[in-house]
């Protein structure tokens, strides 16, 4: 499986753009970065998006991406939890922009499915299971699988359920240092320090540590999370390395 990161920040600039992997150019997860992140061919291309939750960063492409889609009498299959699908009628309600989640009448361009925690589907050939992780409002992050397989947390605080996955890449958000742990407890996020706790965790119940991946950068943070990541892989002996927009990776 190839992952490539569209999206590897918490916040947009010229040099940064919010949260989203294309795992086989085939399934997106996450719409912060996605139309700024693909071209229109590779747009096309997309089976289906999966939605971790309804925070703006997570869903904001949705709308251009309907566009897009639209303009070429195609539609996508979208999943995420129920509330996904309240955020974007909330968007896509035909004043904001048009309703494309049941225009044109005859095949509306997005199909959103909701979905629910512990119940694998299959798409594309890919097992696909949401997993309910810990933040400020419902969540899933998603392992993605076929023969190989990733796990992609989104946005989660300290208290991850890996008990329900098995891959060896573990993409995680750390939005903060460790100097903003108390924040990042009460908001649902985390640091390096409650990343480690994470990571205990999961050596106890599966024996090993998996390759790490960190997202959802706060980027006036970066030098000081990477300092902080990489005392942390060294004192685990663990893979942890942090994404950049671009950065593509085989599993
Ligand atoms: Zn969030
Ligand atoms: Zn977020």
């Amino acid at each position: 499986m190839e992952v490539r990161f569209l999206g590897a920040h918490n916040t947009e600039s010229e040099s940064t753009r919010m949260p989203g992997i294309v795992i086989d150019g085939i399934i997106d997860i996450d719409a912060g970065g996605l139309t700024s992140g693909l071209s229109f061919d590779d747009q096309l291309k997309l089976k289906c998006v999966l939605l971790t939750h309804q925070h703006y960063d997570h869903l904001r492409d949705i709308p251009a991406l309907a566009m897009n889609l639209f303009l070429r009498e195609r539609h996508i299959d979208l999943y995420g939890p129920p509330e996904v699908g309240v955020a974007l009628k909330g968007i896509l309600n035909g004043d904001n922009y048009p309703d494309f989640l049941s225009e044109p009448r005859e095949s509306p361009t997005l199909r959103f499915h909701p979905v629910r925690a512990g119940e694998e589907l299959t798409i594309a050939g890919y097992h696909v299971l949401p997993v309910p992780v810990c933040h400020s409002v419902p969540t899933f992050g998603y392992q993605v699988s076929r023969g190989k397989s990733v796990f992609y947390t989104s946005d989660t605080g300290p208290g991850i359920d890996f008990s329900m996955t098995s891959s060896r890449l573990i993409i995680v958000e750390v939005t903060s240092s460790n100097r903003f742990e108390d924040f990042a407890r009460r908001s649902g996020h985390l640091t390096p320090s409650l990343l480690e706790e994470e990571l205990l965790g999961f050596q106890k119940l599966k024996g090993y540590l998996p390759r790490v991946i960190a997202v959802h950068i706060n980027p006036d943070l970066e030098p000081e999370i990477k300092k902080e990541l990489d005392k942390l892989a060294e004192h685990l002996g663990a893979d942890i390395s942090l994404a950049r927009e671009g950065l593509v990776v085989s599993v």
